[in-house]
């Protein structure tokens, strides 16, 4: 059977989120302080269901344990990819994730390897990523004085970016950023610093021994590299390949036929609409095609970001 699972997203709301989900995407979203859409996601903490077709209604999670043959029959204990939306109408806090090793034996979960596709941008955006302490003892003394603004790296900002977020990296987006986040499907995060803030009276929970663990000292930007095929009808720019995914951005204008070599393909409609085979989609759609589909052709006028392992 040849059958797209269309997904039903997943919202968030956050302290530092806004309505751009619903403004920019047309989502119905629960709150004025949305912070995410998890967009294809078969993680416990949000695992989205199938819109419509013969498993409408079945979570993603449910299709990995049932139906592997969807995805290739693949090994692994989850879903690899979480897909996500993030609107931060303020900044997030500064954190860092850890890797498969230190997660699987701190947390029983998988580590988190994330990037960040820049979909929108006010001006003169920026976020934060690496840190400048030569090592442990210098991150340990400048955490311990409170001095954030030595410690954290900023770098600027612009529609179309994409930053890869290794485990041990400090970062945290910024406001006025709309993110595409492509990550491992793990829901990990130690918080480093939150500027204070308080939620409901009180400040969120920091991490901060976790967090020295798992910093990398010192801090190596990961540098990306766009790799770009014209073919008929479409320009594919591939934007990171990593040992967890390969993200790449498509931009539709006419038709194009492309194969599916590969377990699955995750694809968010992020701009634009058109068809992939004879089913219409438009900005703010989130699918997967599965394996063993063959060909799919696009057409109309459109972006789409895709990721595969
Ligand atoms: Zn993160």
């Amino acid at each position: 059977m040849k059958e797209i699972l269309f997904l039903n997203p997943i919202f968030k709301t956050m302290i530092w989120g806004g309505e751009k989900l619903k403004t920019e995407f047309g989502y119905h979203i629960p709150a004025p302080n949305t912070g995410e859409c998890w967009a294809i996601s078969a993680h416990e903490n949000g695992d989205c269901t199938v819109k419509s077709g013969a498993f409408e209604g079945k979570t993603l999670s449910y299709l990995w344990r049932h139906r592997r043959d969807l995805f290739g029959n693949i090994e692994g204990e989850v879903f690899p990819l979480l897909v996500k939306i993030i609107d931060a109408k303020d900044d997030l806090s500064i954190q860092v994730h850890p890797d498969d090793t230190y997660a699987k034996e701190h947390e029983n979960s998988l580590g988190k390897t994330e990037c960040w596709y820049i979909l929108d941008c006010e001006e003169n955006s920026e976020i934060v990523i690496g840190h400048n302490a030569k090592n442990k003892a210098e991150l340990i003394e400048m955490i311990s004085q409170n001095r954030w603004s030595d410690l954290i790296r900023t770098r600027p900002v612009k529609k179309g970016d994409l930053f890869q977020i290794n485990p041990g990296t400090v970062h945290a987006i910024r406001k006025g950023t709309l993110i595409l986040e492509t990550q491992q499907n793990s829901d990990i995060t130690y918080r480093l610093y939150d500027y204070g803030r308080l939620y409901q009276g009180k400040p969120r929970q920091l991490h901060i021994e976790k967090s020295i663990d798992v910093i990398t000292c010192p801090h190596t930007d990961t540098e990306t590299e766009d790799k770009i095929t014209q073919l008929d009808g479409c320009t594919i720019t591939q934007k990171i390949s990593c040992p967890y995914y390969t993200v790449s951005h498509i931009k539709v204008a006419g038709t194009a036929t492309l194969p599916q070599p590969h377990p699955f393909i995750n694809v968010s409609v992020i701009a634009g609409s058109g068809q992939i085979d004879s089913h219409p989609i438009g900005k703010g759609d989130h699918f997967i095609i599965p394996a063993n589909f063959g060909n799919f052709t696009l057409g109309g006028n459109m972006e789409l970001m895709v990721s595969h392992i």
